[in-house]
Order: C-alpha cells, then sequence, then structure tokens
C-alpha cells in the first residue's frame, strides 16, 4: 500500500511536564514546513474518544515556547484501555483524515500507542514528555531539567531556613519508580543524601544513613527522598527518624506538584523542538511505533516495547559521588 502522509495528528496524555508547548510548536511548524496538515487533538487519548479536534496553522503554536504545561490539555482516558474505546478512536482518526499520530507523554501513553498502532496499522511516534526521566533509551526526557532545576530552587531556599535553626529537613519529589529527580537535586543542591528506588528498600537506606553518623560536624541536612505510596515517602522516614534520634530537630517538604509546572529551561526547550522536528522526519521516512530519543546528544528511534519495558538505571558513580561529597 502506498504511504501517504497528509495529516498528522499531535496530543499530549499522561502527566504534564514543561517543554511539552515547545515540543507542539515544533510538530506543527516541522509538519507545515514539510507540506503535512496538522490537526490538535485536545486532552489526550480523551480527545481521540469526544472528537475534541482542531486544525493548527502556524500561528496557533506562536507565543507558547516559555509557557509550561501544554495547551492541548491532558487527561488520563480509561476508555482507552479497551478495544471498544480504541475502536471509537480509529474511527475519529478517519473521519478526520488523519494518517499518523505524534503522541507526547510517558510510559503509560507509549503502551497504549503501541496497542493502537498494532490494531489499526496506525503509525505513531512518541516524544518522552515526563518530568521523572523514566524511559530507557534516552538520556533525558522533555521537562527533567525544568524539574530539576526547580527542585534544586526550592531545597536551597530551604538549606536557608534548615541551618537558621540546626534542622533536619526530609525534602520529598516526584519519582515513584525512578530516583533520577531525587538523585541529580540531592547532587545539585549540595543535600547529605538522597533516598531513591532503585537502591534497597527506604528503611534501609535510611538506616545506613544512622549508621553512618550523617550528621557529623554539620549543622543543617537536608535529605531528599522519592516519593513513594508504599512506604509512605518523606513523612514516615520523618517519624522513623523521630523516633531513632530524638535529638534532632526534624521537618518534612513535600515538594509537590511545583516541580511540574513552571517555564521550561532553554535546555528543555532545544530538547523539545529537536525531538518535534525529529518525529516529522520519522513519519516522513515511514517509521513507527517508536519514541524518539536522544543519546550524547544524537537524535535516536527507540521502538516503544524497549523505551515501556527496559528499566533506565541511576548512575552508580552518581551514588557514589553524592555519598563521598556529603562527609
Ligand atoms: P506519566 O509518566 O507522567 O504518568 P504516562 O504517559 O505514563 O505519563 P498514564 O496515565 O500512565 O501516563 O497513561 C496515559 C494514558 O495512556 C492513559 O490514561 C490511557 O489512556 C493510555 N494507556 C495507558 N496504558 C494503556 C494500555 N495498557 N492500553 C491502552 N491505553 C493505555
Amino acid at each position: 500500500m502506498e504511504y501517504k502522509l497528509r495529516c498528522i495528528g499531535v496530543l499530549t496524555s499522561g502527566g504534564d511536564s514543561p517543554g511539552m508547548n515547545a515540543a507542539i510548536r515544533a510538530v506543527t511548524r516541522t509538519a507545515i514546513y514539510n507540506g503535512i496538515r496538522v490537526k490538535a487533538i485536545y486532552r489526550g487519548y480523551k480527545g481521540l474518544i469526544t472528537g475534541e479536534i482542531k486544525e493548527f496553522q502556524t500561528q496557533d503554536v506562536s507565543n507558547i515556547i516559555q509557557q509550561g504545561g501544554t495547551i492541548l490539555k491532558t487527561a488520563r482516558c480509561q476508555e482507552f484501555t479497551t478495544p471498544e474505546g480504541r475502536r471509537i478512536a480509529y474511527e475519529t482518526l478517519q473521519r478526520e483524515e488523519i494518517d499518523a499520530l505524534v503522541v507526547i507523554g510517558g510510559d503509560g501513553t507509549f503502551t497504549g500507542a503501541r496497542v493502537f498502532a498494532q490494531e489499526y496499522n496506525i503509525p505513531i511516534v512518541g516524544l518522552p514528555g515526563t518530568i521523572d526521566n523514566d524511559l530507557w533509551g534516552t538520556d533525558v526526557t522533555i521537562g527533567y531539567d525544568t524539574a530539576l532545576n526547580t527542585i534544586v530552587d526550592a531545597v536551597d531556599k530551604i538549606r536557608d531556613t534548615a541551618s537558621s535553626h540546626e534542622r533536619l529537613f526530609f525534602v520529598e519529589v516526584m519519582g515513584r519508580d525512578a530516583g533520577f529527580l531525587a538523585l541529580n537535586s540531592a547532587i545539585a543542591a549540595g543535600a547529605e543524601a538522597a533516598i531513591i528506588p532503585e537502591r534497597e528498600t527506604q528503611e534501609e537506606q535510611l538506616e545506613s544513613l544512622i549508621k553512618n553518623g550523617f550528621r557529623k560536624s554539620k549543622n543543617s541536612s537536608i535529605v531528599i527522598v522519592a516519593e513513594s505510596k508504599e512506604t509512605g515517602g518523606a513523612q514516615a522516614l520523618a517519624e522513623k527518624m523521630r523516633v531513632h534520634h530524638p535529638e534532632y530537630d526534624v521537618r518534612v517538604t513535600i515538594l509537590g506538584h511545583i516541580q511540574r509546572g513552571g517555564s521550561p529551561t532553554a535546555i528543555d526547550r532545544i530538547l523539545a523542538s529537536r525531538m518535534g522536528a525529529a518525529a516529522i522526519d520519522a513519519l516522513l521516512d515511514e517509521q513507527r511505533s517508536i519514541m524518539i530519543g536522544i543519546q550524547n546528544d544524537k537524535i535516536v528511534h527507540v521502538p516503544f516495547t524497549k523505551a515501556i519495558k527496559d528499566d533506565k538505571q541511576v548512575n552508580p558513580e552518581k551514588v557514589a559521588i553524592l555519598q563521598q561529597l556529603s562527609i
């Protein structure tokens, strides 16, 4: 069958991340530059089911590169996980004459894309848009650098009050299944430790912290903790610390959704622009069911199956560096 790319659809799905707008802009403008029409799909996969779709011209993506969030909105869509939901989504694509999709999101978004592409033989290319940086095959994801900088900025401020009062702070950051934000923000903010899901249990990590006498001569300490539904995260660890070390003045700060928002850094804007352009290049090159990644500053194509399934490891050298530098 002859492959024709006349019109693409673009959507953002799952959790929002700063730089998604820069990616939408790059996808839209690169497509139009190549003579391809662009249809913006609102609220992720939900928009494919409800038909909330608008054709974009270049001016529809003006003045958005610096904005956090996503102008296309995002949503979690249970219906799309069912064959019936995806059938309706496919009918929408046919009605709208959309030949291919660019989906911007995390592993859930790519899992849905992979199933949909397989069922209906649709070319789909994904862009990694998540602050967690937890996708295999790409050194970084869109939004990660901004979130990291937001955390470091917040921790710097907490440090001022922590040292004034000689307190021990547990600062909880996002990254339920991935410690990239916690580990790297700990290094950048000069924190005493990072408690991350890739290593032993949170409790074991806390034990070894205590055993190593992490407080030593310092008059304030900051421990960055990756959020965890199972263990209760920073709050639960602080409770245990109060029991073990009643002499410490322990405080907890949960950064929460502040980490998701804000204007994207230059690094995220450039990353999103390159990846957005690469998504259209890939579709023109008849690629499908791949995520655009970046490795050693080069654009790469990563099959959805690998991006979703393979585990991206935290760098053990960084774990060691954090330990060494917090003596
Ligand atoms: P984040 O990493 O920020 O959480 P995400 O892309 O992983 O982003 P999810 O909520 O996991 O976010 O997934 C986004 C959407 O993808 C879901 O709401 C659903 O519509 C679709 N999706 C996820 N898993 C599947 C699946 N197994 N089959 C079909 N669709 C799926």
